[in-house]
């Protein structure tokens, strides 16, 4: 089916915030642009409910009008890592305390059918042979994040049949659905032992005596060798500057270390069309490329 294209090849990484394609996956992003891939990142929400962490930048100013800052940050942020990028235009949910009803009218609220609409119209009009998105945990307990797997899950499906949302555009299947392994609890753990064994502080202790006892993490099926981009994905997180925390965990431990002891960004593979393991599987039968036994179909090799 895809012999039809060879105009190359097209990755959406679909996410919930502004910020996010920066922080879960942002290297990976960077990587295959760099290598001429159609990359397009789709935000389900503005981020207007998000919390200015960066005390230097919390005034009035930016409080009164944080969906405009924050469109400001993405469009900084894509060019940096040098890709499009869409917003589906819901309104953020905010996080709410524990018994708090979520605001009326955002993103999590609205019924996931009617609120994959705008993604399938995307899926349709992009046309992307691989997606990337959050497994059903959301990665995070965020309610957008929950809420943004649903949607990308049933606008996948609907995109590809033609009886559902018949108006926008031509029926498209994507070939592969990957969640992301990004800040995973093995990656807190390697490298809070490598800073410790070189004598370098780490703050990450903290954040893995406070890792929730959840489900077991998914199995890791593809690795993306992207250390060369780490530097463009930690520029690209810092121009979401309202977002980060001076001295947060994840901005503060050494690059040359994180680039010797973990210099990949990790995925599951969560559906394929495609018959049995990628082809450029690698030691372990882990995949080096989301796009393994795609692109002798797609021919844009
Ligand atoms: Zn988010």
């Amino acid at each position: 089916m895809f012999t039809r294209h060879s105009e190359g090849l097209r990755l959406l990484s679909v996410h919930a915030h502004p910020d996010d394609e920066s922080s879960k996956g942002g290297a990976t992003l960077a990587r295959y642009a760099a290598e001429g891939v159609d990359v397009l990142v789709a935000t389900c929400t503005g981020g207007e409910r998000g919390s200015v962490l960066n005390p230097a930048l919390d005034g009035p100013e930016v409080r009164a009008d944080l969906a405009r800052v924050r469109r400001e940050e993405m469009a900084l942020a894509r060019e940096i890592l040098g890709v499009r990028q869409r917003f589906l235009g819901f309104v953020d949910s905010g996080l709410p305390g524990p018994g708090e009803p979520l605001p009326e009218g955002c993103f999590a609220a609205r019924p996931v059918e009617l609120a994959a609409a705008p993604l399938v119209a995307l899926i349709r009009e992009f046309r992307p042979h691989v997606v990337i998105t959050y497994d059903e945990t959301g990665g995070y307990p965020h309610p957008d994040h929950v809420m943004t797997h649903r949607v990308a899950v049933a606008a996948l499906e609907a995109a590809a049949d033609g009886d559902r949302h018949p108006e926008p555009g031509e029926p498209w299947q994507v070939a592969k659905l990957y969640y992301h392994l990004a800040l995973s609890r093995a990656w807190f753990q390697a490298m809070h032992e490598a800073m410790t064994e070189r004598g370098v502080p780490s703050g990450m202790g903290q954040v893995l005596a406070d890792w929730p006892d959840s489900a077991p993490a998914l199995a890791t099926t593809t690795r993306i060798a992207c250390a060369e981009q780490f530097a463009v994905r930690d520029a690209a997180l810092l121009a979401h500057a309202t977002q980060v925390r001076p001295g947060v965990a994840f901005m503060a431990h050494p690059r040359d270390i994180e680039r010797e002891v973990w210099p990949t960004e990790d995925y599951h593979l969560a559906r394929s069309l495609l018959p049995g393991p990628g082809t450029a599987a690698g030691p372990g039968g882990i995949e080096t490329d989301l796009f393994a036994g795609l692109r002798e179909e797609v021919g844009a090799g």
